[in-house]
């Protein structure tokens, strides 16, 4: 027989082909390269044919630059943090894609001289919320805090120099930590402030603020337990309230929410806490609002404007991306976030039906609890419905060429519709039969 290794083709020959060549346009010729490199390698070793060199590479190389996969999101869990919170809607995917290229984010084309960096992303958010005379984006929530924490609390440079920054008074129950280890405390801390703790970790009361505040108040801070709740014998103080201190009031709502929203009675919105008398608020972009990630400030007009003159703010500067992505989300149609939330467990439970029709015996529709997740609602119910399935498809449908996340519970795995996008039902049936298939085939040959 031939020795393989004589008919091995050239890594030029097989990087020359055309469908190889298109493929290196694509991915970048370094990376395509690597893949023939290892396939030729393979061929040497006569696991290869050499005249399947071509197909082997294309088989091999990843379908995209980038390793971010999209996945369905059957979890059940509208913002989940660990698929990358708010799925973005089709306007604001449209408007990050016309974004990317040059394009008049710091331009007045009308006159050919500089323009104000994001005005419209920023005119759409203070139409969203009349009642803020000044807004301002950052980076994300954290970042938010962390700018009004500089500008408000550090001091001036000689005070600096002197020692730590001024006080931040915030309740102990509303010391929170948001999620892979990060405090806020800490964070506000890491910028300078100095944190004047009331209350216990269950109560608080307005005398508590009142014996607190001072000459070396830089802040009252009040934040919202956006992941977890305190039940039995609590009490904090309401915004109202700790307005009336005569200290500036801050207020981190956490989830976004602009205005208040009928299925999430205690969840705080934006609007609300600024009727209430709230200095300023701070929110995250990319939960319960629905938009790319990124930090919302909006408040009091001399204070937003100190903010965005602060040299601080030029560190936490969004790209061009997140203020196209945003504006789309403020003013084009219902984000899917909201289109989730908006979802009755009827509607879903109808659906779950037909996927489980469609499915067969292996698959049969349930009724379910979804979430908000993501710092948001914590402990509210979303009635939901789901196909449930055997729990050996958790992993095959999640490490599959179209990933699909359920959850497992009470040892079947549930793919939960609440966050499914009615549309993507067709594609659901179609990797679930696909999935059933080739379980039944390996019963089959096991
Ligand atoms: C999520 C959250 C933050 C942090 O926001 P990021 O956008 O994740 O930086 C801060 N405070 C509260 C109350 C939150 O829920």
């Amino acid at each position: 027989m031939e020795d393989p290794r004589r008919r091995t083709p050239r890594t030029d020959a097989v990087l020359a082909d055309p469908r190889v060549e298109a493929a290196a346009r694509r991915l970048g010729r370094g990376r395509t390269k690597a893949v023939v490199v290892d396939v030729l390698d393979a061929c040497r070793r006569g696991e290869v044919a050499p005249e399947d060199v071509v197909e082997a590479t294309l088989a091999a190389l990843p379908a995209s630059s980038a390793s971010l996969r999209p996945v369905v999101n059957a979890t059940g869990v509208v913002v989940h943090t660990n698929l990358g919170r708010a799925p973005l809607s089709a306007a604001a995917i449209e408007a990050l894609t016309t974004a990317a290229g040059p394009t008049d984010v710091e331009l007045d084309l009308a006159t050919g001289r500089r323009g104000a960096r994001g005005a419209a992303a920023l005119a759409a958010l203070a139409a969203a919320v009349p009642g803020a005379e000044g807004v301002h984006v950052v980076n994300n929530g954290a970042a938010a805090l962390a700018l009004v924490t500089c500008a408000l609390a550090q001091g001036s440079p000689a005070q600096r120099s002197d020692g730590p920054g001024r006080e931040v008074v915030v309740a102990r129950g509303e010391m929170v930590e948001i999620g892979d280890g990060f405090r806020i405390p800490d964070l506000l801390e890491s910028v300078g402030a100095r944190l004047r703790e009331v209350g216990t970790t269950n109560r608080v009361r307005l005398a508590d603020y009142e014996a607190a505040v001072g000459e070396d108040t830089a802040f009252v801070l009040k934040v919202h337990p956006s992941n977890f709740r305190v039940e039995g014998f609590t009490s904090s103080v309401a915004v109202e309230e700790l307005a009336g201190l005569g200290a500036p009031l801050v207020v981190d709502i956490g989830s976004g929410l602009l205005a208040p929203h009928p299925r999430l009675p205690d969840e705080p919105d934006a609007a609300t806490c600024l009727a209430a008398g709230a200095d300023l608020v701070t929110a995250s972009g990319d939960k319960l609002l629905g938009g790319p990630q990124c930090g919302l400030l909006l408040g009091r007009g001399e204070l937003v404007h100190r903010l965005r003159r602060h040299p601080f703010a030029r560190a936490l500067r969004v790209d061009k991306l997140t203020l196209a992505a945003l504006e789309a989300t403020l003013t084009g149609p219902t984000p899917p976030v909201a289109e989730a939330l908006a979802r009755r467990p009827e509607e879903l439970m109808a659906r779950a039906r037909r996927l489980a029709l469609a499915l067969g015996r292996d698959a049969e529709a349930v009724a379910s609890e979804g979430a908000v997740g993501g710092g948001g609602a914590p402990g509210v119910v979303l009635p939901s419905a789901a196909v449930a399935l055997p729990s050996r498809l958790a992993e095959p449908l999640r490490t599959g060429a179209t990933p699909v996340v359920g959850r497992v519970h009470e040892g079947r795995l549930l793919l939960d519709l609440l966050a499914v996008p009615d549309d993507l039902d067709e594609l659901l049936t179609e990797v679930v039969r696909r999935a059933l298939a080739d379980a039944a085939r390996q019963g089959r040959t096991a």
